[in-house]
């Protein structure tokens, strides 16, 4: 007989594990055992979950890289003994771990679905139940007894995404997120329909690794109308700053003003290496296309393309924190080494 899958539920915090407090109105974190008692449908899917959580869970907003390798910890202990895991986080940060995660782990061969939502499980209009419901179900598919999705994915509102694609754009409807340079890998509708063109394939043969240094002293500046010399100056004069990214205008534009260029070329002189996204929601960075970028490209600012800062982000600790350096780092930054860009 077919075992049916195990799929190993991690409870990390943010909105889908409160209920409300009918006497109080309040929202209180829930005992995360008394899952299958809150929701009973749970019973009904085709497969064993197990679960666990957090010691203290919290709001995403409180997330950090250490909570990144607490996560990555959890899944790798357990990695062998589960077809499939799905991590329940805050919305606010989400993207971020996901990502993070989605680098740290080289070679999955399983799914690691991340999901949450916007009301509380206990709310009678939550979004909860079927977030959690389906995300559940996706990481149980197989097919020939392997697992469908392979990959970190973050299932929000009826789409699987692919997690280091994803960003958050919505802090009010229940589709909260986006991925504006690839398409959803799972939709949810009638039926569940799979777009397989789109999901990773994972080499098998491979060993799965799991990377849990992380290099974390990362500036993001985002580029606005007006930004000064004298902030610039002084955030680039920090001794502690090991990488820079700067979410660009468009197509990966900025000021073209002299003193900006001479910044970040003090910086790249130092062996910091600096990355390009853009702050536009869809698109990529093509230096050289406007001459507000050619500058960036002559003096070796490294092209994020169509990555999110979120993924942009996670892959420079990881990259760091792995001891790639150099050139080394524009060659590999510029790649697509989990599907993070086009
Ligand atoms: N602030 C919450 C969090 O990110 C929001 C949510 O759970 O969606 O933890």
């Amino acid at each position: 007989m077919k075992q049916k899958p195990n799929i190993l539920l991690i409870y990390t915090g943010g909105t889908i594990g409160m209920i409300k407090d009918f006497k109080t109105g309040a929202l209180k974190n829930f005992n995360f055992k008394d899952l299958l008692k809150h929701i009973p449908e749970l019973n009904l899917l085709d497969c064993t979950i197990s679960t666990v959580s957090f010691k203290k869970p919290i709001d995403s907003s409180n997330m950090n890289p250490t909570h990144w390798v607490k996560l990555i910890t959890i899944i790798e202990k357990q990695y062998l003994y589960y077809d499939g895991f799905v991590v329940l986080h805050g919305s606010d940060t989400m993207s971020y771990t996901a990502s993070a995660l989605s680098f740290m782990i080289e070679n999955l061969t399983k799914p690691i679905l991340f999901t949450g939502s916007q009301l509380p499980i206990g709310d009678l209009r939550t979004d909860a139940k079927e977030n959690l419901i389906t995300a559940i179900q996706l990481a149980s598919l197989q097919e020939n007894n392997k697992p469908v999705v392979n990959e970190v994915g973050l299932y929000f509102e009826y789409k699987l995404y692919r997690a280091n694609r994803t960003t958050k754009v919505n802090a009010e409807f229940f589709e909260a997120f986006n991925s504006p340079n690839y398409p959803p890998l799972i939709e949810s509708g009638v039926h569940l329909t799979t777009h397989k063109n789109a999901l990773w394939k994972p080499n098998r043969r491979k060993k799965t690794k799991f990377h849990k240094k992380l290099v974390t002293d990362i500036i993001v500046l985002k580029m606005f109308p007006g930004i000064n010399k004298e902030t610039v100056e002084y955030i680039f004069s920090l001794p502690t700053i090991k990488g820079l990214i700067i979410e660009t205008y468009g197509s990966g534009n900025t000021t073209s003003s002299k003193w900006f260029i001479e910044a970040l070329k003090k910086l790249i002189k130092k062996d910091i290496p600096i990355i390009n996204v853009t702050q536009c929601n869809g698109g990529s960075v093509i230096m050289g296309l406007y001459e507000t970028s050619s500058q960036l490209k002559k003096i070796g600012v490294i092209s994020g393309k169509d990555s999110t800062t979120e993924a942009a982000l996670a892959k420079l600790m990881y990259l760091l924190g792995k001891g790639v350096v150099g050139k080394e780092l524009k060659t590999n930054f510029e790649q697509s080494l989990r599907g993070e860009i086009s």
